[in-house]
């Protein structure tokens, strides 16, 4: 191309929020970039940092992008604090009280080099940069980690409130289907809104911050989702009309893997691996294990822990399960574990602290995955071919679980349900009972979703768009 040799190489800044479901997307997104000539810089926190250098490969991945560098930045918050949704409300106080002026020095004094051609910063982090801020000269992308429909969903919360359609009223109108969600008409029961709906007063704080946190995605000079049109277009065109500027670039990993084929997947783990569970897998019979996770920051009651215990023993079906250490509240508390228990785990039972999950999900002997619906979790799914049963948690993922088994026939929806009857009815129901017909429409799901990252495909389209639009920025 005339005159390429005066062409400025763009440079990028990432900073996701210190959470392994945004972390790992990040990454992913930071290796394609730089896999497409871009120079990355990388921002965590010191504890995210610290875990991730120790129980992942990456200061070897990107070893080999001369020009790519981790930097930190600190959240705020004592070393030793806890890092689980518990602890959220700390976390966003922390971050907006010290890291945002501290970010925002650093973005006006030109700390990360005066080459510095846009910002990707997670998506939640509207509340960290002022849409107003003359002195921030650089365009601020924003990635939004969750699926499109619950961030559609978050941006129809004011108007449900307007028509009156909110506040929920109890635990009795928990199942009034809502009709008016424009784009999803009858999808979603008042129960399948994202987590923050379930407040009386609607001024609630969090409900707010919500609020106010997706209405200004509009401010973001442009929008990325890990989707791909053939899961989500209905949805992304709706948010196009407030976000016009936006890519759809996923499965990310799916990406990733599709430009480097030959490549182990890259491990961007905040725990350590056991990779063990792998071997065990090797020896269990195709599509005979239900895979269980519930990621990286939800946590539960020993009440809660029993019944999926008793549950996954008593469907008589093999289980691999992880238990990340901090998962179960009071865990080492003097309890009991009833005989029967440890016999059937012993027997069909495998745990883990931390799984590699891609790896596990690709296996042949998992047939479906009973799994808490953060995103990553459910794209990982989709591309591996494995139905859910969904046991949303918080947030977004209370939407996701209902598109997983209403919309796209991908499982079945057992949220603000745990009784180990239900637990052992679910995983009989997608391993033996309608196995084939959830095997079929994840098969069918998997195929869209791969096609969509390879040359022709709309996520593959996309992420091409993009390196296009910031290299021109940095022209
Ligand atoms: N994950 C993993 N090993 C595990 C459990 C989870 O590698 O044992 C990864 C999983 O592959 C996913 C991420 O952790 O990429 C969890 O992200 P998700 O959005 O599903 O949930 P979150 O942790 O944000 O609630």
């Amino acid at each position: 191309m005339e005159g390429e040799s005066h062409t400025q190489i763009p440079h990028v800044l990432i900073f996701p929020l210190p959470f392994q479901g945004h972390i790992n997307p990040m990454l992913k997104l930071a290796e394609l970039l730089s896999l497409a000539g871009i120079n990355v810089t990388f921002l965590n926190t010191p504890h995210s940092h610290r875990h991730l250098t120790l129980h992942s490969d990456v200061l070897s991945r990107f070893s080999r992008f001369p020009a790519f560098r981790f930097l930190t930045i600190t959240d705020g918050l004592p070393p030793d604090h806890p890092r689980t949704f518990d602890y959220c409300a700390d976390f966003i106080t922390s971050f907006e009280t010290v890291t945002k002026p501290i970010l925002r020095d650093f973005l006006v004094s030109g700390h990360f080099g005066s080459d510095l051609t846009c910002a990707i910063l997670d998506g939640f982090f509207k509340f960290l940069v002022d849409a107003d801020d003359a002195e921030i000269k650089i365009p601020i992308f924003g990635f939004r980690l969750f699926s499109a429909c619950s961030v559609w969903t978050y941006f129809c919360v004011h108007d449900l409130i307007q028509d009156g359609q909110l506040p929920i009223r109890g635990e009795e109108d928990m199942d009034r289907v809502l009709t008016n969600v424009p784009g999803m008409e009858n999808v979603l029961r008042c129960r399948d809104l994202p987590s923050a709906c379930r407040v009386t007063d609607t001024n609630d704080s969090v409900l707010q911050f919500n609020i106010i946190q997706t209405q200004r995605s509009s401010e973001f000079h442009s929008v990325i989702f890990n989707s791909f049109e053939d899961l989500e277009g209905p949805v992304l065109e709706k948010i196009r009309t407030l976000c016009p500027n936006l890519y759809a670039i996923g499965p990310l990993h799916a990406l990733l893997k599709a430009k480097l084929p030959n490549e182990t997947e890259c491990l961007n783990n905040l725990w350590e691996v056991d990779r063990s569970c792998l071997k065990w897998l090797d020896n269990q019979p195709p599509g005979s294990v239900i895979y269980v996770s519930f990621g990286s920051i939800t946590v539960m009651g020993r009440e809660k822990f029993m019944e999926f215990w008793h549950g996954l023993v008593d469907s008589g079906r093999n289980f691999l399960w992880v238990i990340r250490p901090d998962m179960v509240r009071g865990k080492n508390g003097d309890v009991e574990i009833p005989a029967e228990l440890e016999e059937g785990t012993r027997k069909r039972g495998y745990t883990v602290g931390w799984a590699p999950q891609e790896e596990v999900l690709a296996h042949e002997a998992v047939g479906g995955f009973l799994t808490h619906s953060g995103w990553n979790s459910t794209l990982e799914s989709v591309v591996a071919g494995k139905p859910m049963i969904c046991w949303s948690y918080i947030s977004d993922q209370l939407v996701n679980s209902r598109f997983v088994s209403n919309v796209w026939k991908l499982g079945l929806d057992m949220k603000d349900v745990c009784d180990r009857g239900t637990v052992a009815k679910m995983v009989n129901e997608l391993l033996v009972d309608r196995k084939e017909e959830f095997m079929r429409s994840a098969a069918e799901m998997a195929n869209l979703a791969k096609r969509s990252v390879r040359p022709g495909g709309s996520s593959y389209a996309d992420f091409d768009r993009l390196v296009q639009d910031i290299t021109a920025l940095s022209q």
